[in-house]
């Protein structure tokens, strides 16, 4: 008998009837004698329609009431989850997030997970319930409700994982694994029976929607056994999915490339002809950190008759708040010619272990661009990764190319 937390995604809980056959499935494993958790998300759809109603009403939503709203999608999936186990002649139980409780920070549409009372659940699980508890949320100190930013399930399930020293942590999706890349785009994108968790970390920070990446953080420092499987196959098919692995003494004998991630939510801002003296880089980063906006690629140009360019990019939802503090900032302290920005680029990034004792892969990587006639705008590599910026309407193609060069639709020999 095992302890396992088994979540499912939105499109696995689509409808009736797949909320059936998520039913159906748990009731297969329940059978084989282990002990389930389960975890849904909202409907598909249905967490951006909730959140599309609240911007209707208030175009600046206030992140708590925006919580309220958003957690009742989930909120709904496990009660209907429930339903269908019962239906099934098992002994079933919901739970929201504040019920169980997932204990929150405060910081609302985007909270950490602080600490999980589990002895509710234990004590379920003792008495021969499958206990159902809502992705996606939390609460906090006070009492509020509180949500872990879009995708959040994962680490609600990886959490619930960790905190049950759980023998396995299941993520059903719509794909049977994780891919060489988003095999939406890449038709010819292969799956990988195992992934290191380095990899996948850095996938999913890159961009991979596959996985939120703080059930990646989650998985990794609490050494959870994670795999990520497809809820659309049989349910006694012999499919293991995509395991996250965290021993590397095959390291050397890995690809150079495991995958391929990109993400368009990115923005860049340019401040030019800035003087090239100490502190410059404090003065424009500065006032953009205490905004609390992150900055990702940052890169500062050789000056020329003592003036330099400044670029970085931040999340496309930050691009008008970046901008506007960087023309204040222009305007009251720095004597710089200009501010230019851009909100339709896209970042592309190859990731592999395989990298750090393979030289030159970055300039493979920027020859299959450069043969497709792809503008590189920006470059940020570190040991395992090495991401460009361009313009958004090239990435598709960038991602296809990359994939082609690095040949990741072939299985590496052995
Ligand atoms: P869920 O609703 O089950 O959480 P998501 O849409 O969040 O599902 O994540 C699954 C999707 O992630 C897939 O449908 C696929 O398009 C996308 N994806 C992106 N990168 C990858 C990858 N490397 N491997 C597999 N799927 C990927
Ligand atoms: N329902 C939430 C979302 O759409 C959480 C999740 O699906 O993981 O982001
Ligand atoms: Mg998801």
């Amino acid at each position: 008998m095992a302890l396992i937390v088994q979540k499912y995604g939105g499109t696995s809980m689509g409808s009736p009837e797949r909320i059936r056959e998520v039913a159906k499935r748990v009731a297969h494993y329940h059978a084989l004698g282990h002990q389930l958790v389960v975890v849904p998300s909202a409907m598909a759809g249905e967490t951006n329609r909730l959140l599309a109603l609240a911007k209707e009403l208030n175009p600046e939503p206030h992140g708590r009431e925006l919580d309220v709203i958003a957690s009742t999608g989930e909120q709904v999936s496990v009660g209907l989850l429930a339903l269908a186990l019962q239906n099934l002649g098992l002994k079933a139980r919901s739970y929201t997030g504040w019920q169980v409780k997932i204990q929150t920070d405060s910081a609302y549409t985007k909270a950490r997970i602080v600490a999980i009372d589990d002895s509710l659940i234990r004590r379920d699980l003792a008495e021969g319930f499958i206990c159902v508890v809502a992705g996606f949320q939390g609460v906090d100190e006070d009492g509020n409700i509180t949500t872990l930013g879009r995708g959040g399930s994962d680490t609600t399930g990886v959490a619930l994982a960790a905190a049950l020293q759980a023998d396995e942590c299941q993520i059903f999706t719509d794909v049977d694994g994780v891919y060489t890349t988003d095999p939406r785009v890449v038709p010819e994108a292969r799956k990988l029976e195992q992934i290191t968790f380095e990899e996948m970390f850095e996938l999913a920070s890159l961009g991979s929607k596959v996985l939120q990446i703080r059930s990646v953080e989650f998985a990794g420092k609490y050494k959870v056994k994670l795999r990520v499987l497809s809820s659309f196959t049989p349910h006694d098919s012999n499919d293991t999915g995509t395991l996250i692995t965290y021993e590397e003494e095959n390291a050397m004998e890995q690809p150079v490339i495991a995958g391929i991630a990109f993400n368009r939510d990115e923005a860049k801002l340019t401040i030019t002809g800035v003087p090239d003296r100490p502190g410059i880089a404090y003065a424009i980063l500065g006032p953009i950190a205490e905004a609390n906006i992150d900055v990702d690629v940052i890169i500062q140009n050789t000056s020329h008759e003592g003036l330099t360019d400044f670029s970085f990019t931040v999340h496309r939802n930050e691009y008008n708040k970046a901008l506007d503090i960087l023309n204040q900032q222009v305007r009251d302290q720095i004597q710089a010619r200009g501010v230019t920005g851009d909100n339709k680029i896209a970042k592309v990034s190859i990731v592999g272990i395989g990298m750090r004792s393979h030289a030159g892969v970055a300039a493979k990587m920027f020859a299959a661009l450069a043969k497709e006639n792809v503008n590189i705008q920006m470059i940020s590599t570190s040991e395992i990764k090495t991401s460009v910026v361009l313009d958004e309407k090239y990435m598709e193609l960038a991602v296809r190319a990359l994939h082609d060069a690095f040949e990741l639709d072939k299985a590496p020999v052995a």
